[in-house]
């Protein structure tokens, strides 16, 4: 079983940031959370009886930003309320500013074997100016204490397409990544929201963003620098050394069962999918009733779960096996969506081969185009 926990507590609210996430949040609040989290641990185990966890993710918000002991706590209830497979992966997301040598020692302690730190950058204006509370050399320093530590996962998470940020600057960026030699990085393009800062500046005109066409080069730099470092571009933006692809998201992308807990998490489990309350307070107040804090549920209907395993699946670099669709649905997937997939395939932006259908590279920077055929 596959399982996430949300954990929305920041140091700072970034300016582009439009996460479930809250800075300044009192300890206190932090506890109360925390003990609702552990209810709704108890209460979805019991109504959901899932199997043992193989992959567990604990995302956010930042993580880190609870103490060692804090997130111990939180993987030892998970151990004893679910049970977690030996060979588990489990992934913590972490701000290079907020680890310590001892944190990531306690981390170890609990069975966390994949850290994911959220880099984005290495040039320190563009970090300031992002709003980031760290400095690229607290990314140097929290990578070599984690490796220290033993961490033998390392994930990087980095963006492009910056306001002011140059073609360069990201080549720069990305040499930098590469020479930490990590064992997988992820490659996001800024997307900005009107509820965040910079959203609100883009949309005064306020804020100098790189051209459509800047932002694609920059994309292609990264797919071509990470090849040449021997890395396998699996994902649209995620790239792994060999035997490093994320098992958890994964999941996410091969339309798996998954269960999400914490405020705002989702979860897809046997047809369904479910949200959870949003705020924190709907969230504790639900569960200290003891209910489950779900918000919105939907059961999907065949067409929609066939959508969104082609839209999910063609997020993969190998695409979707013609013939796991058939054995998943009992239809050959031409005889549903014949006319969408014959007009993607003249435009040239997805392609059968194999028995698999697989987004081109002149498709990948469209991935959206294409993922809307399918919803
Ligand atoms: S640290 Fe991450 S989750 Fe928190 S505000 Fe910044 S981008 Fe958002």
């Amino acid at each position: 079983m596959h399982l996430y926990i949300h954990l929305p507590f920041c140091l700072k609210k970034c300016n582009y940031c439009d996460f479930i996430s809250y800075a300044g949040i009192p300890r206190g609040q932090v506890r109360r959370y925390l003990a609702a989290l552990f209810k709704e641990m108890e209460l979805v185990a019991a109504r959901f009886q899932p199997r043992k966890i193989s992959t567990l993710y604990l995302g956010g918000g930042t993580p880190s930003y609870l103490s060692g002991e804090e997130l111990l706590d939180i993987i030892e209830r998970v151990r004893n309320i679910f049970g977690i497979e030996e060979e588990a992966e489990i992934t913590l997301e972490a701000n290079p500013g907020t680890l310590t040598p001892k944190k990531l020692e306690l981390l170890r302690l609990a069975g966390v074997n994949r850290l994911s730190l959220g880099a984005q950058s290495f040039d320190d204006a563009l970090l300031k100016a992002m709003g980031r509370v760290h400095q690229a050399k607290d990314i140097y320093q929290a990578f070599y204490w984690a490796r220290e530590a033993g961490f033998s996962n390392i994930n990087l998470d980095l963006i492009y397409g910056l306001p002011g940020q140059t073609f360069s600057q990201w080549e720069d960026t990305l040499n930098q990544a590469i020479k930490l030699y990590p064992e997988h990085v992820s490659t996001y393009a800024l997307e900005l929201s009107i509820d965040t800062p910079w959203g609100r500046r883009q949309m005064l005109g306020d804020l100098l963003l790189p051209a459509e066409e800047e932002v694609l080069s920059m994309y292609g730099l990264a797919c071509q620098k990470l090849k040449e470092a021997g890395f396998e571009h699996y994902e649209i933006s995620n790239f792994a050394r060999l035997g490093f692809k994320c098992r958890h998201n994964l999941s996410y992308w091969e339309n798996q069962d998954y269960l999400g807990l914490g405020a705002a998490a989702a979860s897809h489990w046997r047809g369904k999918r479910w949200q959870n309350e949003i705020a924190i307070e709907n969230y504790c107040r639900s569960l200290e009733e003891g209910k489950l804090p779900v918000a919105e549920e939907e059961e999907l209907d065949r067409r929609q779960k066939m959508g969104e395993t082609l839209f999910l699946g063609l997020r993969l670099r190998k695409g979707i096996s013609l013939k796991e669709f058939k054995d998943r649905f009992g239809e050959e997937l031409m005889s549903v969506y014949g006319p969408e997939i014959e007009r993607l395939v003249s435009s040239g932006l997805v392609e059968i081969r194999e028995g698999r259908m697989v987004i081109t590279e002149k498709g990948l920077p469209l991935a959206n185009e294409v993922f809307l055929a399918f919803v």
